[in-house]
């Protein structure tokens, strides 16, 4: 057996918990969590502070010393030993982080601290330094601790605080490496990785690892940020969009979300799942647009499809036509750069718009399908894209209208009127949330690429600047709230 701790050879193994091994999984009671390729085993969804525990029998061994190792991951906001009272009791949650003991009642053997950031005065590890003169008390470890224990943050911000609900992968805890200035001390100890401790007496007590934190875990959710009245006829009766006192973020007078806090109505946020990003749950917004649209043109299996507009609406509603089964989508734009996008996303041919004579674009697009299309969706708004749609929408198709131009627009609706052409608008989305989400987290809809660039909160304007011009090939301009 490999030398451990330091401490020479003749170790039995009593328990191994790898999740760097992909077929390892979580123990059933604790809760996956995976990012960056990282999988690590924590709590599941509480509201108040708590532990999970597993046990490891010690299969009758007789032993009077333990060593061993724990890799872990800050997630979000942890605080190490901060609050938690000195003389908290070894069963309660008395530090962020791990806890490992042995028997009932349980004894302690080493505890591993999750600090709150590497760098700053805000540690929060008992042996992490500089300390504000305020907090300094409630920084120490309960005194069934001692010293044996390690504490380090995976989050290396100053003067912010970790409010992301990430992983914080790039800095694993409680291996002496990646140390910021604030824990230089906590990461001076001769055997760290390793732990070990040496008993008086021997047992063959069972081992208990609780992973702890004083506050509840709280859920990673996509806003939709349309807030209905719930009452009105239109609301009652499933169209929720339509609504007269919907509260729309950043429709005025309603301000947008914009921050770094904010507050929503809970049954207007949706859950994401571990694996679907932050970046992901934004982009359910415009893709909501995308479901509603191809729901209201009827696009299903085997769906000839024209999209006119290959802007980031034209785009997502080029990949839900596409998650909806449609067997050909032909995209139009005036712009060369958005075409080759929308080729690289799925589309199956693109036409760049350079004749004003709406026939004769219809003309093509019939000639890049091999026959009109079933379903036309216009992202544009522009007077001659509506005009060149409706001439090449095939009879009895249907023509869903969601870019919005000028308000009033000359269009051939005789020809629209007797080739039953329907025309149909949409008004953002109702009920569309859940299915964009299946659609992201089931794999069937990657909107990732949509993304070309990434802006701070402070960086603000220029992510609008960067919007309005399209400068760079600009689709979809994300701009992070968090404090990283
Ligand atoms: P965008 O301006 O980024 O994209 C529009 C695209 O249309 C551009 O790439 C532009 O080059 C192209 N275009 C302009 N004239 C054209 C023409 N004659 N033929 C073909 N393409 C042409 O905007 P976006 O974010 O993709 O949004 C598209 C439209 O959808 C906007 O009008 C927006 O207001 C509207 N919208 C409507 C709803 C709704 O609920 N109905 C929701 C969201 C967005």
């Amino acid at each position: 057996m490999e030398t451990l701790c330091g401490k020479g050879g003749g170790w039995r193994r009593v328990a191994s918990l790898n999740m760097t091994d992909p077929n390892e999984k979580c123990p059933t009671q604790f809760r996956t969590y995976s990012q960056d390729g990282v999988r690590a085993c924590g709590r599941p969804v509480t509201n108040s502070g708590s532990c999970v525990s597993i046990t490891f029998p010690s299969k009758d061994i007789q032993y009077s010393q333990v060593c061993g190792k724990v890799i872990g991951y800050q997630f979000k906001f942890t605080d190490g030993s901060y609050r938690h009272q000195t003389g908290s009791s070894i069963n309660s949650p008395y530090i962020d982080g791990i806890s490992l003991t042995y028997g009932g009642p349980r004894k302690h053997i080493w505890t591993f601290i999750s600090g709150a950031t590497g760098s700053g005065i805000y540690n929060r590890c008992p042996c992490g330094t500089p300390k504000s003169h305020s907090v300094q008390e409630s920084w120490s470890a309960p005194s069934f601790v001692g010293s044996q224990y390690y504490c380090e943050a995976g989050f290396e911000g100053s003067p912010q605080l970790p409010y992301d609900s990430k992983i914080y992968t790039s800095d694993p805890l409680w291996d002496g490496k990646g140390c910021g200035s604030s824990e230089t001390n906590c990461c001076q100890r001769t055997l760290i990785p390793w732990f070990y401790r040496s008993f008086t007496h021997s047992t063959t007590d069972y081992i208990e690892m609780r992973i702890c934190c004083d506050e509840g875990t709280s859920d990673r959710v996509a806003i939709e940020p349309g807030v209905p009245c719930r009452t009105c006829s239109y609301c009652k009766g499933g169209r929720y969009n339509l609504c007269p006192d919907m509260q729309f973020c950043a429709t005025p007078p309603v301000n947008g979300s914009l921050a770094n806090y904010y507050v929503h109505a809970a049954d207007f946020c949706y859950k994401l799942p571990d694996h679907v990003s932050f970046d992901e749950g934004a982009l359910l917004e415009p893709l909501s647009v995308g479901v509603h649209a191809c729901q209201r043109a009827g696009i299903g299996l085997g769906s000839k499809v024209l999209v006119c507009g290959a802007g980031p609406i034209g785009l997502v509603c080029l990949l839900t036509a596409k998650a909806c089964g449609a067997s050909d989508i032909v995209i139009t734009d005036l712009d060369a750069g958005r075409l080759d996008f929308a080729k690289k996303l799925g589309a199956t041919s693109t036409i760049q718009v350079k004749t004003r004579d709406t026939r004769l674009l219809a003309k093509q697009v019939e000639e890049a399908l091999g026959c009109k299309p079933d379903q036309t969706i216009e992202c544009s708004g522009a007077q001659s894209s509506i005009s060149a749609a409706i001439y090449a929408t095939r009879s009895g198709g249907t023509l869903v209208l969601v870019g919005l131009g000028a308000p009033e627009v000359q269009i051939p609706i005789v020809d629209a009127s007797v080739r039953e052409v329907d025309i149909r608008g949409i008004f953002r989305y109702c009920n569309c949330y859940p299915t964009a989400l299946e659609m992201v987290a089931s794999g069937k809809v990657d909107v990732k690429p949509l993304i070309t660039h990434s802006y701070t909160l402070e960086q603000t304007l220029d992510a609008f600047q960067r919007a309005k011009t399209g400068e760079g090939g600009a689709i979809k301009v994300m701009i992070r709230c968090g404090t990283e």
